[in-house]
């Protein structure tokens, strides 16, 4: 059987610690802000975003909440970014995505300082993960990192093959795993042979956005793996892009959905809050 890796306690233990953080900030004079800025009421987001402020209450991150009808024009949020960037009181900007459709959603990430890109979507931010600077890292990808050191599973040496290529999990995760010393391969929607290359993972880190795609066929005996995806399968419960079922009984370790990635992608973005809030010492 392999060892759950437990998400839901660990995106806790980085909370509490936080919490801790942001209290001491406080104690001399410091509080942190996050701008959080949602174009239109599409109900997942707005179930995201409520997530992000009940997050913020948690830790004693203050919330500065920008819920802007549909109609909303790209000049009217370049201009509130704008000001966020230039007010000193806040350390974060957080833009849901997506944003509707007249809106240029490249636009909108360019415009964010890097210094209060708490989503870590910024070229900039992402130019420095890939050369090794500080910056901010997406927080999906920092989460599972997170996962992974404190369930102490060694990355270093080890092969990862990460399927999916996407700006904001896949490729981020590579680079991760690569500052972390594991030899990476990247597969994607035209890699041929992907269940061989799988097979040959260490640790399979899946955001392909197929629900149940990977099976046991897929995973070498012991390896780790880590379930990006989120889903409702056909009984409206939640499943991931890996068969748990299937998988759990040869893999070394694995992360459940619901409870494994999905609670750490908050509390890294809470931790870049406190990061941002940390660097303008
Ligand atoms: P995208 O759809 O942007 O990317 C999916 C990637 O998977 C692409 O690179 C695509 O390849 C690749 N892919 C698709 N089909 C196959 C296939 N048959 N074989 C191999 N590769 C394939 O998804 P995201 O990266 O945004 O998200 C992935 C999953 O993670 C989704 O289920 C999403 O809901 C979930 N997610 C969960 C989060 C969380 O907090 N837990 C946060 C973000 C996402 P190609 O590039 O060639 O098209």
């Amino acid at each position: 059987m392999a060892k759950l890796i437990n998400g839901k306690e660990i995106s806790q233990q980085i909370k509490d610690e936080l919490k801790e953080k942001v209290s001491a900030l406080k104690a001399q004079g410091k509080n942190i802000c996050l701008a959080v800025i949602q174009v239109g009421n599409d109900p997942a987001s707005s179930v995201y975003v409520g997530n992000k402020k009940k997050a913020c209450a948690y830790i004693g991150i203050e919330s500065r909440a920008f819920e802007l009808p549909e109609e909303t024009t790209e000049e009217e949020l370049l201009s509130i970014i704008k000001d966020l960037n230039e007010d000193d009181g806040v350390h974060g900007i957080l833009v849901q995505l997506p944003v509707p459709k007249h809106i240029n959603e490249e636009k909108i990430i360019n415009a964010i300082s890097p210094k209060k890109d708490v989503d870590g979507f910024h070229p900039e931010s992402v130019g420095s993960l890939c050369i090794g600077r500080p910056g901010f890292v997406s927080c999906t990808p920092a989460g599972i990192i997170q996962l992974l050191k404190r369930s102490e599973i060694d990355i270093e040496g080890k092969h990862c093959v990460v399927i999916g290529r996407s700006n904001i999990v896949g490729k981020p995760m590579a680079l991760l795993m690569l500052r972390e010393n594991a030899t990476v391969t990247i597969c994607h929607s035209r890699t041929k042979n992907l269940k061989e290359i799988c097979k040959e993972a260490d640790i399979l880190i899946v955001a392909i956005g197929k629900p149940k795609m990977i099976d046991a066929s897929y995973v070498k005996d012991g390896a780790t793996v880590i379930d990006v995806g989120i889903h409702r399968d056909a009984n409206n419960k939640l499943c991931g892009d890996v068969d748990f079922a299937s998988v759990e009984p040869v893999a070394g370790a694995i992360t459940p959905v619901p409870g494994g990635v999905g609670p750490m992608t908050i509390a890294m973005l809470m931790n870049n809050c406190v990061e941002a809030a940390e660097r303008e010492e």
